[in-house]
């Protein structure tokens, strides 16, 4: 009989994060997939990254996870979103070679130890006294002390393309059928939902004189924080391509708006708001005349081209038509018409923090099949189900993550306290301490959690550790060097455009002025040995400049953590609450949060009603824990 400690199931996003982060943990994983050779695919989009998705990437990486590792060896195009703006909503976005990005992962994973791939079909659990104990795979059972469903778009999944319909989680995969019905049998809550994808275009029938070229950034920069030598050796870096819709094609769209796999009905699932189809944005947004869409490479060496900004469930010979009326596209050949594709989720508001069933022991739910959209989501919530699914078996502490640790706490949050009543994507608006919650300090946030808990070691460790090291040696430098107001510096202050100075200042408090960077303090005579473009150099300006406003936000958010902190009975009766009203009681039971920041923040929760929680707790004795206690709980 085969044992495991960890079985995960799915090796999309979620599945590779989770899969890698419990066999990196000392767990004997398994992981489960119908197709091996699609490990790490790009169901849609050939891109990584993007606003709040990049910090959500970063933060993984920070962990000890492997998305921005592998993004790095298959960029082959860098931009860093909002660059010219505020340091929290700045976002690295990396356009992939999927191919190669899918390989490298699969290479990448066939080098763990402790972890093996299975193939097949996962039809059901095996459950012993409410807990998860294995899992039927191709007639067989397998056992494992964990186990992370990580189903993306494959439960009962039916793709949908005009009056077309066929099974199957993405393009010429199969659908998991199932596995939905065990899990309804355990009377998990489920849900309907749908995702859609553009067509691919053959880049040689695209005329590219109409459209204009994108470039990255002239100087690409690593996803990982622990990717050395610098400068990294990327992949060729290319262009993206834009082009615009017009009104032909809108008339053409909402002509046959009725054949729209969406529109007419054949699709009950609900779809994500913000990554509309071509059919939705029309219809909500009909006073633009236009809208943008982004040509991508889909690879180095693929002919390939997806169309971003178009994904639609018309029907083929409408999908030809109506790309045919798009500037550089008149000629355009398909190598694959665009679809949409409906599947089972779960109601994540059945989830604890550690994404752990509330009501079977041993069994974790990571990605889509939460509710969520996009690679980056699906990664974030792999692995802390993974770290969890290996503390779980290996006998350790659960691990979780705070609002304030992360976007990948946030996310968790949301997820398990509001569900998602369509896919959810990240944004930078979901988080209430953006300031401190961004890519540049993701490995200050998170990496000593991930070098606590044995996921980020060897060399990266041994890196943030110099990383630190360095940092506080330039702020060291900058606190004890210090300008004097004497006529030869306050000319070379004029000279470069700066207002003078009347008393000694050091370079630190410079630093804080808006104007003034490494560069500058290098022009005024500061000795900098490094570059002044250097990470380090970059996280001392930004601290230096942001300290004051990174001050409130903590303090703000020390109230938050100790009120966050108090626990809640899981089976305090909220009923006898006093001062609730019947809507509160009724969120409150059907959430169950685990402490009172969760109450807080679910939907319909009011300010009063929390604090009649409180009171109500404190009567029954619950303290609220110290202010700064590790969120790894024992
Ligand atoms: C058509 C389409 C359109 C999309 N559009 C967008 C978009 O516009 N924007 C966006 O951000 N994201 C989009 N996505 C979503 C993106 O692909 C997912 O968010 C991401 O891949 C989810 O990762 P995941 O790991 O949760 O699941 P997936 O990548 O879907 O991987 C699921 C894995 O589970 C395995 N599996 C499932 N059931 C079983 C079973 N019973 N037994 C064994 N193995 C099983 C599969 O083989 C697969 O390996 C789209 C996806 C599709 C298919």
């Amino acid at each position: 009989m085969v044992r495991y400690d960890v079985i995960v199931i799915g090796g999309g996003h979620a599945g590779c994060e989770a899969a890698h982060a419990a066999a990196r943990l000392g767990a004997k994983t398994a992981m489960v997939t119908l197709d091996p050779s699609k490990i790490g695919a790009m169901s849609c989009n050939p891109a990584i990254g993007g606003l709040a998705k990049g910090q959500l990437v970063k933060e993984i990486d920070a962990l000890g996870g492997l998305m921005g590792r592998i993004t790095d060896l298959a960029t082959i195009q860098f931009r860093r979103l909002n660059s010219s703006k505020g340091p929290a909503v700045r976002s690295s976005r990396a356009q992939c070679d999927k191919n190669r990005y899918a390989r490298f992962m699969q290479r990448h994973l066939a080098g763990v130890a402790q972890l093996e791939v299975l193939e097949g079909e996962v039809t059901g659990l095996i459950v012993a006294s409410g807990s998860v104990v294995g899992i039927r795979l191709n007639g067989e059972d397998v056992f494992g002390k964990s186990v992370v469903i990580t189903s993306g778009t494959f439960l009962r999944a039916i793709m949908h393309r005009g009056k077309e319909q066929e099974e199957g989680g993405r393009l010429g995969d199969q659908s998991a059928k199932s596995l939905s019905g065990d899990l309804m049998k355990l009377g998990l809550r489920l849900r309907r939902l749908k995702t859609g994808t553009p067509p691919r275009l053959h880049k040689d029938s695209i005329d590219w004189s109409k459209t204009t070229p994108q470039p990255g950034d002239p100087v690409a920069t690593p996803f990982s924080f622990f990717h050395q030598p610098n400068p990294y050796p990327f992949l060729p870096q290319v262009n993206c391509f834009l082009t615009y819709t017009n009104e032909r094609t809108h008339e053409l769209i909402e002509r046959n708006i009725g054949l729209s796999a969406m529109y007419s009905g054949a699709i009950t699932g609900v779809g994500p708001r913000y990554c509309p189809s071509i059919e939705d944005k029309i219809v909500r947004f009909r006073d633009k005349d236009r809208h943008q869409l982004f040509l991508e490479p889909e690879g180095l060496d693929v002919d390939e081209i997806y169309v971003n900004g178009i994904s639609t469930s018309l029907p083929k010979d409408v999908q030809e038509e109506f790309v045919h009326t798009i500037d550089g596209l008149q000629k355009a050949k398909f190598i694959r018409y665009a679809y949409a594709v409906e599947y089972d989720a779960i109601d994540a508001r059945q989830l604890n923090n550690t994404l752990e069933s509330k009501d079977y022991s041993g069994l974790f739910f990571a990605g889509q099949v939460n509710g969520t959209s996009g690679y980056e989501e699906a990664a974030g919530q792999g692995i802390i189900a993974g770290i969890n699914a290996a503390h779980r078996a290996l006998g350790r502490g659960s691990f979780s993550l705070t609002r304030a640790d992360g976007y990948i706490g946030v996310l968790i949050d949301d997820l398990i306290l509001k569900g998602s009543d369509e896919p959810y994507r990240m944004f930078t608006s979901r988080a209430e301490y953006r300031l401190l919650l961004r890519e540049d300090n993701a490995d200050l946030r998170l990496s000593p959690k991930g070098i606590e808990i044995g996921l980020l070691s060897g060399d990266s460790a041994r890196l943030f550790q110099d990383k630190l090291n360095e940092m506080e040696n330039l702020r060291g430098k900058v606190d004890q060097w210090f300008f004097f107001p004497n006529s030869e510096t306050n000319e070379r202050f004029s000279g470069m455009g700066l207002n003078v100075i009347k008393d000694r200042v050091s370079a630190g408090v410079l630093l804080r002025r808006p104007e003034v960077t490494f560069e500058t303090l290098k022009g005024l005579g500061f000795p900098l040995d490094a570059e002044a473009t250097s990470p380090i150099c970059e996280q001392i300006e930004i601290q230096a400049k942001y300290q004051g406003y990174i001050e409130k936000d903590l303090e703000l958010l020390a109230g938050v953590r100790v009120a966050e902190g108090m626990p809640i009975p899981c089976n305090l009766d909220f009923n006898v609450v006093a001062g609730l009203s019947n809507e509160i009681k009724g969120r409150l039971t059907t959430t169950r949060p685990q402490n009172l920041g969760q109450a807080s923040r679910i939907q319909g929760v009011t300010p009063a009603a929390v604090a009649n929680l409180m009171i109500h707790l404190k009567n029954l004795g619950v303290r609220s824990p110290p202010t700064g206690e590790s969120s790894q709980n024992a």
